[in-house]
């Protein structure tokens, strides 16, 4: 299929790009290159553009010969969506409107929404099921959570087919460690603590150790990379028949601060300074996936659900690529 990577250049769509590729799509990734990196995207088709930018859209989708959408262009930092709310509603809602908007004129109606385990906010029951309240307790949350609605609107009016895939902790570096993250800032715990370890940072701080978890510290569901895409494969697989596909990823293991911070010790052979501080707003003590129904319905399974795993291929990239990415 020919697909429109939207924000092709960042963590998340670099890795969905290759994996396309190696497995006979015709990816064109769309970003404006102002948080990803043009590096990342290697050899595949690119086009410098701007979500908002509807004429450069349209022309896209036209040229190329869209079939369907991915899109990962999306703001991530919860703390500065609650500083800056109209800033995460206007590129995560209204510039995936007028993505959405430009579909519809040409006639592209299958598309792959990259979701969140905020849209849930704080909930009740853990493992998280799809199907619970959802509540986000963030701009950041709300902004996807309003997306998936539209989503579901528009699929229901028989103009769009669509996943919502709402990801855990998506983490680690695909394709053996040679696609990486490298946000800037970085507020991702897997890469601080990386950091940390090559000395890059002069301690790791633990936010909160005093939670109803065995060690004190937030407990949280590891994806590595390479799983999230190959679950963003089989779901556009689908896309032709199915109207609506929601569903979490993750491995519905949990993993604490304290036992990331020793795996990267432990992967990383170093030492280094951990500080207990204070608990970050709006952490909630456990979020772990259940994930059955992407198994059943997907048949997705899990390569690396091990988080020693994840992390070795995350200090590999991080070992490899000391300074991120060069552009
Ligand atoms: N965390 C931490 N120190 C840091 C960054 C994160 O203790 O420097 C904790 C954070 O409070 C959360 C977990 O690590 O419990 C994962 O945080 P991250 O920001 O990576 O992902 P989130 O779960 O917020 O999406």
């Amino acid at each position: 299929m020919k697909v429109l990577v939207a924000g092709g250049a960042g963590y998340i769509g670099s890795n969905m790009t290759f994996m396309l590729a190696q497995n006979g799509h015709e990816p064109v990734v769309y970003d404006n290159l102002s948080k990803g990196h043009r590096a990342a995207v290697k050899d595949a088709r690119f086009v410098l553009g701007d979500l908002n930018d509807r004429h450069l859209l349209v022309k896209t989708l036209q040229e190329h010969d869209i079939e369907a959408v991915m899109h990962f262009a999306a703001f991530i930092e919860v703390g500065e969506s609650v500083s800056e709310p109209m800033r995460y509603y206007q590129n995560n809602f209204c510039n995936t409107h007028n993505l959405l908007s430009a579909m519809e004129d040409v006639g592209v109606d299958k598309f792959v929404f990259s979701s969140t385990a905020a849209v849930y906010g704080m909930p009740d029951t853990i493992p998280i099921t799809e199907e619970i309240l959802k509540q986000p307790i963030n701009p950041y949350g709300e902004s996807k959570w309003a997306v998936e609605r539209l989503c579901c609107f528009l699929s229901e009016a028989d103009k769009l087919n669509y996943a919502a895939l709402r990801y855990f902790n998506a983490c680690g570096a695909g394709q053996n460690g040679t696609i990486g993250e490298d946000h800037s800032p970085e507020s991702h715990l897997i890469p601080l603590i990386i950091q940390a370890a090559m000395g890059k940072r002069e301690d790791i701080k633990i936010f909160g150790t005093d939670y109803p978890t065995d060690d004190g510290t937030c407990i949280r569901d590891y994806i590595h990379i390479d799983d999230l895409c190959k679950a963003h494969l089989l779901a556009l697989d689908k896309l032709g028949s199915e109207k609506q596909q929601v569903y979490n990823l993750g491995n519905g293991t949990g993993y604490s601060v304290r036992q990331v911070i020793d795996t990267v010790k432990k992967v990383s052979g170093k030492d280094f300074k951990v500080t207990e501080t204070d608990r970050r707003a709006g952490d909630p003590p456990v979020l772990t996936a259940d994930a059955a129904k992407a198994r059943t319905q997907l048949g997705w399974q899990t390569d690396y659900p091990e988080l020693e795993k994840i992390v070795e291929s995350a200090w590999k990239w991080h070992s490899e690529n000391p300074n991120g990415y060069d552009d």
